[in-house]
């Protein structure tokens, strides 16, 4: 039987382990437990997004748009851009994973965050990239002077992920917008947008500007449907970048890597965007009140614009997810410290509720 390896491709040979599959659990959480450490919004797709997809549900045996070009056409409305800026997969992971096959070679150097989001290792991680990991400042900014010091010859890509992943902190758009434009033009700089929905600060925008003005740097901007629109299980992202680049994805690209209902769904999703305002709004003010009663409680919580709160509290990760877990809620202990996602009024509340009883 293993004379299969024989026939594996160079590269599949000497591929590292896959972090990816290593980090997974193998059971799916009961129903009835609070899932408050995957940042998903339980508020789900816009009623009106659910409709359609029940809709789609009727006829599951249309192969789907290759091109997505209903749900394209949404998108590029929705930001002002050409549906040729667009390319769809089935979650920003994927494209992240494209992005490994388009651009690395063995020895390239990719300079990121750290913490950040663990799907950046994994594709360096996979294409046998060297990782030039960061690290955030002290208070989990992104230290872009640092970063930028940290360019060699060998830099080939550059990602940002604002707001970041496990750290829920925003770095100011300006601040960023001028590191890209110092960058040299030899460095494909990617932008992870995932929560970007939900920054509510006054002075922020995304790095889709950028990609409007036609800047003269290789730029992706990833976003997807899993976080504000309430679709991951439905498995629909997207990155915005220019024309010339979306080809590249095209030869990566699975065949009809977006199904019917995901592509239906998504495009009705965005249509609806008074549901995503006031999933936003309820969230701002979710946040706000669940880091004073954190902080209350005498925890240190990182000022988040997303929809997780990064905190330290007077006791042990493990303890907290222990008490918490025996209540039916999972929280994440990232990094030595606990990541809440705040979910359903309900759930904020049973969370602050045991959190109270562990730490008064
Ligand atoms: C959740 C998340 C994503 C989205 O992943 P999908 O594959 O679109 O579900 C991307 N980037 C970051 C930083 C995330 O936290």
């Amino acid at each position: 039987m293993e004379k299969y390896i024989e026939l594996l491709r160079d590269a599949m040979k000497t591929k590292p382990k896959s972090l990816r599959a290593a980090r997974q659990k193998s059971s799916s959480t009961p129903l009835d437990v609070y899932r408050m450490n995957y940042n998903e919004s339980p508020f789900g797709m816009p009623p009106k997004a659910a409709e359609v997809l029940y809709e789609a549900c009727k006829r599951p045996y249309i192969y789907p748009d290759w091109f997505s070009i209903e749900l394209k056409t949404e998108i590029a409305k929705l930001y002002g851009l050409s549906i040729d800026n667009i390319v769809t997969g089935s979650g920003s992971s994927t494209l992240i994973c494209m992005l490994g096959e388009i651009f690395l070679n063995p020895g390239d150097e990719v300079i990121f965050g750290d913490p950040s989001y663990e799907a950046f290792r994994d594709v360096i991680n996979d294409y046998g990239a060297t990782q030039v990991p960061i690290p955030l400042t002290n208070d989990y900014l992104y230290d872009l002077d640092a970063m930028y010091d940290a360019i060699s010859p060998k830099t080939k890509m550059i990602i940002i992920c604002n707001p970041n992943n496990p750290t829920g902190t925003f770095v100011d758009s300006a601040k960023v917008e001028a590191f890209i434009r110092k960058l040299p033009g030899n460095i494909l700089i990617v932008i992870d947008e995932a929560y970007m929905e939900y920054v509510t600060r006054k002075d922020s925008y995304s790095m889709v500007k950028l990609i409007k003005e036609e800047i003269d740097q290789p730029l992706i901007v990833l976003r997807t449907f899993s976080k504000i629109y309430g679709m991951a299980g439905v498995r629909v992202g997207y990155a915005l970048t220019s024309p010339s680049l979306v080809d590249y994805f095209n030869k990566s690209s699975h065949a009809w890597n977006l199904s019917t209902l995901g592509q239906s769904a998504a495009a009705a999703a965005i249509r609806d965007q008074d549901f995503i305002h006031e999933v936003r709004d309820f969230m701002e003010k979710a946040r706000k009140e669940v880091t004073e009663q954190l902080r209350a409680l005498g925890c240190k919580v990182w000022d988040s614009e997303s929809n997780f709160l990064l905190f330290e509290a007077p006791i042990e990760p493990k303890v907290i997810a222990q008490a918490l877990a025996d209540e039916k809620i999972q929280i994440g202990s990232p990094i030595g410290l606990n990541r809440v996602s705040l979910g359903t009024k309900e759930m904020n509340e049973k969370f602050i509720y045991v959190m109270e009883k562990l730490l008064k």
